[in-house]
């Protein structure tokens, strides 16, 4: 039986060896509720602190700006609801090729939603027509899930930072808030929040090697938030619940690895996204690659079989040991064509017809190899 090739690490990573014995002793040994009174308890406290502190080193912010959740989906509905819900009459702004969780809570409180280009890259300009004097937030992913697009956040971050000036110097007192979902970029970009210029960002555990369910939403203290998870008074009142002491424990180490880890990494597999697209140019000329060749995650290769059904792709792949994705996890059950594909122009046949293969760690040059050959016999 050939090596199963894994290329779907967009949708989940498997979780380091490193990061579960980090999380081992929190499942029965030091189980306590970190709220408990007794030494014990905050003792554990007290590694959730220090987790928090690691976490916000990495992002170059201060510890208190750091919230555990559940995930980048919660993180996400935070940042919208928590910031819309507090100015009624404001509106919010987000690019068509958002997660939709990001999407969906943004249409919830009725966003206006910027375009991309073909390439998917957010057209910045048209973007900032949308913000009006009544935008409380802007959301824009760092990078997407789908077609690997790496977006300009500091470009965006500039053109808003010019608009809060202008709106201060007019006597507008309403916020403007910049707001970057960087679940997939987290293995292989610098996520410090300052070069980025975002006020408010969201990680997930599940895709850097980390445990699932595992997250922070960043919120810098000029952030005004509204908890949508109201109770106990956890993570400083703005996400109550009994904290997932493993999962952020899990989630810190799993983060300091990837980012430790970050520039080799990507050095890698750009070298095996180059060597996957010019098999593929040679091999099955009549490809099209989505996304931009330039802005681009290094693990993401994106592509039109045009004719195809990648539906059925899949399952040629999966008989031959080869997991891929047509469109994201998320959607997979989904009857629409991907809103990410359709945003940047593709027709709907385009869209049924392409699938993502996402590299990670275990990723070979043989498995490169191995995949176009594959997907060049399923093809004829
Ligand atoms: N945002 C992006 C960009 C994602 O890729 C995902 C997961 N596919 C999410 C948010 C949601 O993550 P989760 O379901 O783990 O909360």
């Amino acid at each position: 039986m050939a090596k199963l090739i894994y290329l779907d690490n967009a949708a989940a990573t498997p979780l380091s060896a490193e990061v579960l014995a980090s999380m081992q002793p929190y499942f029965a040994e030091r189980f306590y509720n970190p709220s408990a009174s007794y030494l014990l308890a905050e003792a554990v406290k007290k590694d959730i602190e220090d987790a928090r502190s690691r976490v916000a080193q990495i992002l170059g912010s201060r510890p208190p700006e750091i919230i555990f959740t559940s995930g980048a989906t919660e993180s996400n509905n935070l940042a919208i609801f928590g910031v819309a819900r507090q100015f009624p009459g404001s509106n919010i702004v987000v690019s068509a090729i958002e997660h939709d969780s990001v999407l969906m809570p943004a249409r919830a409180v009725g966003a206006k939603i910027a375009p991309v280009e073909g390439t998917g890259i957010v057209d910045v300009d048209k973007l900032i027509d949308l913000v009006d004097e009544q935008t409380v937030l802007v959301s824009v992913m760092f990078a997407n899930n789908e077609i690997g697009t790496v977006e300009p956040l500091p470009k965006i971050a500039e053109a808003l930072r010019l608009i809060r000036h202008k709106r201060r110097l007019k006597g507008n007192k309403l916020p403007l808030y910049f707001h970057s979902d960087a679940t997939q970029a987290a293995n292989y970009l610098d996520l410090h929040v300052a070069k980025l210029g975002v006020d408010l960002m969201s990680l997930n555990g599940g895709k850097i090697y980390g445990p699932k369910a595992s997250g922070i939403l960043y919120a810098s203290s000029q952030v005004n938030l509204e908890p949508i998870i109201l109770g106990g008074g956890q993570e400083h009142s703005l996400r109550s619940g009994t904290e997932n002491v493993a999962g952020i424990i899990g989630f810190a180490k799993a983060l300091e690895l990837a980012q430790n880890s970050r520039r080799t990494e990507a050095k890698r597999l750009q070298a095996l996204q180059d060597l996957f697209f010019s098999l593929i140019n040679q091999k099955i000329p009549t490809a099209v690659i989505n996304g931009s060749t330039k802005f681009r995650l290094p693990n993401n290769i994106h592509l039109t079989f045009p004719g195809q059904d990648n539906e059925r792709l899949i399952l040629g792949l999966d008989a031959a040991g080869i997991l891929a994705a047509a469109g994201s996890a998320c959607s997979a059950s989904s009857q629409e064509p991907s809103h990410v594909l359709l945003a940047c122009g593709l027709s709907k046949d385009s869209a049924w017809a392409s699938l993502r293969f996402t590299t990670g760690k275990s990723t070979t040059e043989s498995d490169i190899r191995r995949s176009v050959d594959v997907i060049a016999k399923l093809l004829v």
